[in-house]
């Protein structure tokens, strides 16, 4: 890099961005030529009702497990994606493998599965996530997709007419990481919502004796409240912050403290201890 020579602050500019160009481009040139229909999977994470005190849905998490880059991070790998075009076909993959999972669990539990900045723009994107939860079977009201404050920036308005035909179909659209990036309360009541994601960052560390903490989760379940939108608290780890979310009167929860990301098989078995048998079954026995 030609600044390499330069005053500090360029210099370690220059070579931060230059490594992240290699792990970008190294990343993206692996997707590209990767068997991604097999390469891709995705986890789910229990999303527990604290009124009805069960697990009530599961987000999808997507996993990459590359043939020559091993594992890579969900983060990494989406944005590259998003970034060379390639997240529509990978939105296709992963969101029909998490419907092959949802279909097959009681009717009451919902699948939550996370749409990109470039699927809210994308007609073409919209138009296949329609055709995919058609296909499935699954009924369109047990399919919460989360998106986030961000993605509805990119074109607030074509962003808005992709969620109105997802709201249309009956899916039911969650703002994700609420909090942590612009949040515009000019806009947030100007599109379909039926659920705010409170973000991690709110609730790590919480303690229930924790004033100022305390008031923000309350404002935000408060906002959420006056939405007429559900709230749920993410990255709840231990039982202090559980405390802390429901004194402030949020309904559901999701974190490790309920557990982390897991198979399809172990969805199952999870459910099944919490006396929950897939509808198949329970005609069967
Ligand atoms: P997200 O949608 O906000 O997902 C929640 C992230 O928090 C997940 O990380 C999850 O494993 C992690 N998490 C959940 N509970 C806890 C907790 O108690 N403590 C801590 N420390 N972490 C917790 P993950 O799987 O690495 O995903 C990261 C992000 O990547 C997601 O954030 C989402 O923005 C994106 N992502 C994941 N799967 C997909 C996908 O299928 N499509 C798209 N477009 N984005 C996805
Ligand atoms: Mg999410
Ligand atoms: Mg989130
Ligand atoms: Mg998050």
């Amino acid at each position: 890099c030609v600044k390499r020579g330069g005053r500090g602050g360029v210099l370690i500019f220059s070579a931060c961005h230059e490594a992240e160009m290699n792990d970008f481009g190294r990343i993206d040139q692996t997707l590209r030529s990767s068997d991604l229909a097999r390469e891709l999977s995705v986890v789910f994470q229990p999303q527990y009702d604290l009124m009805r005190q069960k697990i009530v849905g599961f987000e999808a998490l997507a996993r990459w497990s590359s043939e020559t880059l091993g594992n890579v991070n969900p983060a990494r790998f989406i944005a590259a994606a998003e970034r060379s075009g390639l997240i529509e076909q990978m939105t296709g993959i992963l969101l029909q493998k998490a419907l092959a999972a949802a279909v097959t669990w009681p009717e009451d539990v919902k699948l939550s599965f996370n749409l990109s900045a470039v699927d809210l723009v994308s007609p073409r994107s919209i138009a296949n996530i329609v055709g995919l939860v058609q296909e499935s079977g699954l009924a369109p009201e047990r399919l919460i997709l989360e998106i986030t404050e961000t993605s509805m920036m990119t074109d607030f308005e074509r962003a808005r007419g992709s969620l109105g035909i997802l709201d249309a179909m009956g899916c039911q659209i969650a703002l994700d990481d609420f909090g942590s990036g612009y949040s515009s309360f000019a806009y947030i009541h100007r599109f379909p919502l039926h659920r705010i994601k409170m973000d991690r960052c709110f609730v790590t560390g919480l303690k229930e004796d924790e004033a100022v903490g305390r008031n923000i989760i309350r404002a935000i379940a408060d906002l959420a409240a006056n939405l007429g939108v559900a709230c749920l608290a993410e990255g709840v780890e231990t039982e202090a912050e559980l405390r802390a979310v429901q004194a402030a009167g949020i309904r559901y929860v999701q974190g490790y403290y309920y557990g982390r990301p897991m198979t399809a098989d172990d969805v199952t078995d999870r459910l099944a201890a919490q006396g929950d048998t897939p509808p198949q079954e329970e005609a069967a026995s």
